[in-house]
């Protein structure tokens, strides 16, 4: 961990992702403040490729975090074994293999079907949040199958009920609808004398409708600083940057080409610099002739294509030289390169360019 100073220059590592302390607890503040719920903080994935046991550590500073979702067992094993102590959920269930996980690490399943509700009961896992399909159709009870549901559930302890939006950027007519057809739900077992602690339906691109029989959040993105739509209204700001080295710098001259498949062509003599920072990395292959990195806030266009470990970049008239260190996602100075900049030249969602950053570029907890 690097503490206090500005610029961070990691020895030793030709790439690395500054997490900002600061940022992530300011996010995690403002969904608070502007949902007035508790925080269920989805650190699936690696921490949506911020790195989970470091996130999580930071996450349990702040005591409106009540929950840490991740998808599967092995990732909630993986915080317990880094001394987390916070309730972890469990979004992906439970399958009959994964018990002794479940058990030894005190993790709390989300239940999703009457196989994993037979599977919790054999193995007397008590403490359970019980998930239904309100429109995403991919885990979840039937809604109506609710009062099967509820006669079998006497044995256990339903600390949670919950269901997901698979439109919430896109479709607010079909998600009002599922916050009405949840609302049933949790009704049924309120009248059935179930009342679970916790009742989640948002994630984050869910925190703009009114849900005010809700008590918790799930969110993911938003607190990395995402934004899960154009309009988003919670002011989130982006909590990882990626730096990368320069190897080497040298001059083209005009009709050069660069790179596998000579893509680009110098229209003039030119500078370039090579990048440690390739598709490897996680940089999408994409990019190749369209993106670009940022050093001392002047773009520099990625020449030809990205290769697995290096990506050429135009620095022509750039006073730059091996070992300086450029920003390839996120903050530079002034500037800075969102994911979301990033998705929308791939045709994907700022999610799926977080969590493809790759093992070998180094996280590095910083405190601004
Ligand atoms: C991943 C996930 C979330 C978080 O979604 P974001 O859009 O990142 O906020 C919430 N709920 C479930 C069930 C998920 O799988």
């Amino acid at each position: 961990m690097v503490k206090g100073e500005k610029k961070i220059y990691l020895k030793g590592f030709r790439s690395w992702a500054e997490i900002s302390r600061k940022r992530l607890r300011e996010n995690v503040s403002l969904i608070y403040d502007f949902t007035g719920k508790d925080v269920f903080a989805v650190v699936k994935a690696d921490a949506y490729g911020h790195g989970a046991v470091n996130v999580s550590k930071i996450l349990t500073e702040i005591p409106e975090v009540k929950y840490l979702c991740v998808a599967t067992a092995e990732e909630g094993k993986e915080l317990r074994k880094a001394g987390i102590d916070r309730d972890i959920l469990v979004l992906g269930g439970v399958l009959e293999d994964e018990i002794e996980c479940f058990k030894r690490y005190n993790l709390v399943p989300v239940i999703s079907d009457f196989q994993q509700l037979n599977t919790a009961l054999k193995h007397s896992i008590k403490k359970v949040h019980l998930k239904f399909d309100t429109g995403m159709h991919r885990l979840g009870f039937l809604t109506q199958d609710v009062n099967t549901v509820l006669e079998k559930i006497k044995k256990l302890q339903v600390e949670g009920l919950m269901s997901h939006f698979p439109s919430a950027d896109t479709d607010p007519e079909f998600t009002k609808k599922q916050i009405l057809v949840f609302y049933s739900i949790v009704n049924t077992f309120q009248r059935a004398g179930f009342y679970p602690k916790y009742i989640h339906l948002q994630n984050s691109a869910g925190l703009v409708y009114n849900c005010d029989y809700c008590n918790a959040v799930r969110v993911g993105i938003s607190i990395y600083g995402g934004k899960p739509a154009d309009n988003f209204p919670v002011p989130v700001n982006t909590v990882m940057s990626v730096k990368a080295k320069v190897i080497t710098v040298k001059r083209l001259k005009k009709g050069d080409t660069v790179s596998y498949g000579g893509t680009f062509k110098a229209p003039k003599d030119m500078d370039v610099a090579v990048v440690a920072f390739g598709y490897a990395d996680g940089l999408p292959r994409e990019l190749s002739n369209r993106g670009y990195f940022l050093f001392r806030d002047r773009k520099l266009k990625i020449l030809g294509s990205v290769t697995m470990d290096m990506t050429i970049v135009d620095a022509t008239g750039i006073e730059i030289k091996p070992m300086d260190a450029v920003t390839v996602i996120g903050k530079d100075n002034k500037n800075e390169i969102y994911f979301e900049d990033i998705a929308k030249m791939c045709s994907t969602i700022p999610y799926e360019i977080m969590c493809r950053i790759s093992k070998r570029v180094k996280r590095v907890v910083v405190d601004e």
